[in-house]
């Protein structure tokens, strides 16, 4: 197996995240020779973090201006720490600041980059890439000749690395961050009032178009049904999802849910998160919306029409009820 390259970012407090474990995970399965190559304001407490993991080496580029995601300074840093590795396979965590800055960096060392991985693999005594395409509709494993190799591996496909923290002893790469145009001030959280997209949590909510449709007394209860959704979501902390049809609606202003953001559309258009289980309420389950679904393990689903998408092979459970029923005794159950 060839040189790998982990490259990382630290967090605010200097430490690694999930998703940069999760790729130093993808990389030790490998069994070829690792490096870290870490990025931040400071880098100790990481190193620190992972010093048992069996890396051969620990590098580290830090200072105040790599601190902050932008992509010139990210840009820099992760080309300066491929070249003093000189890995002919780079694994980084598919953060926001690894998507945007890597694809420059491949281009720079003359490399190849694939992004969405969701695991990697030794193939004929190669490293191999598995990946997804049309929107999670087929699944593919590639090799490439091209070295470097940089992958991007999805967050929340393999189990983060564990093990006990250690001693380390960073070799620090020298390199001067390029001079920035933009002074960062501050962070602003994108959506403002409730969270309630929690890529962690066991399980996934979805809410369709339903909840805001006519129902048996021939009136809408969209007040109702944000009150029954929210008391859901804060006992049970799961994450909210939602169909492109109700997500439409809220963006247009009507009155209905009014934490609903086009943030929460899953589906061929929206995202395809990763959760133990996902239960869909008042949603049709057709399949540009189920193929959002791709990786949610076990899925249920409650709908008054029995004919309804999900019942065609959809989802493991569906209940033909009214969702309004069942989420207000589910919430009665779990907040007695
Ligand atoms: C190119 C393309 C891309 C698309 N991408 C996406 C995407 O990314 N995500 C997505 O979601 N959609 C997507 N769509 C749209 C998708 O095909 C559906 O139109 C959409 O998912 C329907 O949303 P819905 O099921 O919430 O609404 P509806 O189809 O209106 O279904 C509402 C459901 O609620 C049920 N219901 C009503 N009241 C109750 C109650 N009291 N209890 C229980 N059930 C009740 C009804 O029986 C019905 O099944 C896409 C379409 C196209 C053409």
């Amino acid at each position: 197996m060839e040189p790998v390259l982990v490259l990382a970012h630290t967090e605010a407090v200097g430490s690694l995240a999930k998703p940069a474990l999760e790729a130093l995970a993808t990389a030790l399965a490998l069994h070829g020779e690792v490096t870290i190559g870490l990025v931040g304001a400071k880098v100790q407490a990481g190193a620190e973090q992972v010093a048992c993991s069996g890396a051969v080496r620990l590098l580290g580029i830090q200072g105040d201006a790599f601190g902050q995601a932008r992509y010139s300074t990210d840009a820099t840093a992760g080309e300066a720490l491929c070249r003093a590795s000189g890995a002919a396979v780079v694994i980084a965590p598919a953060t926001s600041r690894w998507a945007r800055a890597l694809p420059g960096v491949a281009q720079r060392l003359n490399g190849r980059v694939d992004t969405h991985a969701t695991a990697m693999s030794i193939e004929n005594g190669v490293p191999a890439v598995t990946r997804w395409f049309y929107r999670q509709r087929m699944e593919a494993v590639l090799t490439r000749t091209q070295r470097p190799w940089i992958v991007l591996v999805d967050p929340g496909c393999v189990a983060p690395w564990s093990g006990v923290a250690g001693a380390a002893t960073v070799e620090m790469v020298p390199v001067e961050a390029p001079a920035t145009r933009t002074t960062v001030l501050g962070a602003e959280a994108a959506q403002a009032g409730e969270q309630t997209i929690r890529p962690d949590a066991k399980l996934l909510f979805v809410a369709g178009a339903g909840w805001t449709k006519k129902q048996a007394d021939g009136a809408a209860h969209a007040a109702e049904a944000e009150q029954v959704i929210l008391n859901f979501l804060r006992a049970s902390q799961a994450s909210l999802g939602g169909s492109k049809s109700l997500v439409d609606v809220s963006g247009e202003g009507e009155a209905v849910l009014r934490f609903m953001t086009h943030l929460n559309q899953i589906g061929q258009t929206g995202s395809t998160p990763r959760h133990a289980k996902g239960l869909s309420t008042c949603c049709h389950g057709e399949e540009p919306h189920t193929v959002g679904w791709r990786f949610v393990h076990q899925r249920r689903a409650v709908n008054l029409d029995a004919n309804c998408g999900w019942a065609r092979g959809k989802a493991d459970v569906l209940y033909v009820a009214d969702a309004f029923a069942v989420m207000r005794e589910v919430n009665r159950l779990i907040t007695r």
